[in-house]
């Protein structure tokens, strides 16, 4: 069976600056893979070059086979790749525009209009997903009322709408309380591994990325210096020393260093 994502010799360079170098790996189905790496690392590029928001200077990406290289976001995303983003605001799945139609009809209390067509269609599937997401009870809701806790199952349930094959997460825990980061992640494995949906994310937080994936990843200056099962790398001694005095050890690991 064809990797869920594969990515061979990935490329690029901000003038002359390198920010990633040749990184290739490969995230199987149903696998979770998580990248992490000091600030400047070259995450955010990497997962850029993947997701089509800026093109690669060099190398191939495929998804479940096929090449994506060079294509845009939502070409991407039909694929059968669910993303989640650090910043929540946005339906992923719709235009620009459609956003903003959003927004607007909404804003003049016109979507009630539109739903006397729209509000019937995909109830039942979006009940059966807020459920799996624990937001049966939130239904009703206005999003702006949410919890952020909330709102990041809401950005999930909206990711698996797609029913994807391969989810994308950018620091899918950033700005959350410990423990509601730990349950969103508990949450989001158990969903991957009941569907086989491979999972390749990028987190700060240590106890997240050592409890919650099959193999951990670590970039440095936009190159790979580790991957292997958890507790391989965080006894690596190349890994220990770019985390140097990051508070980065066996107790647990690195808090903070939120952008
Ligand atoms: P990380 O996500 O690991 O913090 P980034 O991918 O954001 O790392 O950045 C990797 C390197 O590339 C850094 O040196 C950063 O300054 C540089 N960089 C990232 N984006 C740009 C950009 N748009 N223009 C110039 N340099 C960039």
């Amino acid at each position: 069976m064809a990797a869920a994502l594969e990515v061979q010799g990935i490329a690029k360079s901000y003038g002359g600056v390198a920010a990633v170098r040749g990184v290739s790996f490969a995230v199987q189905p149903g696998e979770i893979v998580a990248l992490i790496g000091p600030n400047g690392a070259g995450k955010s590029t990497c997962f850029n070059m993947i997701m089509g928001q800026i093109p690669v200077d060099d190398g191939v990406i495929r998804i479940f086979g096929q090449p994506t290289t060079g294509l845009p976001p939502r070409a991407v995303w039909r694929r059968g790749v669910g993303r989640t983003f650090q910043i929540t605001a946005t339906f992923s799945s719709m235009t620009v525009a459609e956003n903003v139609q959003v927004a607007l009809l909404s804003h003049r209390r016109q979507l009630s209009t539109c739903y006397k067509f729209a509000g019937a269609m995909a109830r039942d599937e979006a009940e059966r997903l807020l459920d799996l997401l624990g937001l049966k009870a939130q239904a009703g809701r206005a999003c702006g009322e949410l919890a952020y806790g909330d709102l990041k199952r809401l950005e999930l349930a909206v990711a698996l709408a797609n029913d994807p094959k391969l989810l994308l997460l950018d620091e899918p825990t950033a700005g959350m309380a410990p423990k509601e980061r730990v349950d969103l992640m508990a949450l989001t494995t158990r969903i991957a591994r009941d569907r086989t949906i491979g999972v390749f994310f990028t987190e700060h937080d240590m106890d997240v990325v050592f409890e919650h994936s099959d193999r951990v990843m670590v970039l440095d200056r936009g190159a790979l210096i580790a991957s292997g099962p958890p507790q391989a790398v965080r006894t690596d001694p190349k890994v220990r020393a770019v985390y140097l005095g990051e508070g980065f050890d066996d107790a647990g690991g690195r808090e903070g260093d939120e952008r």
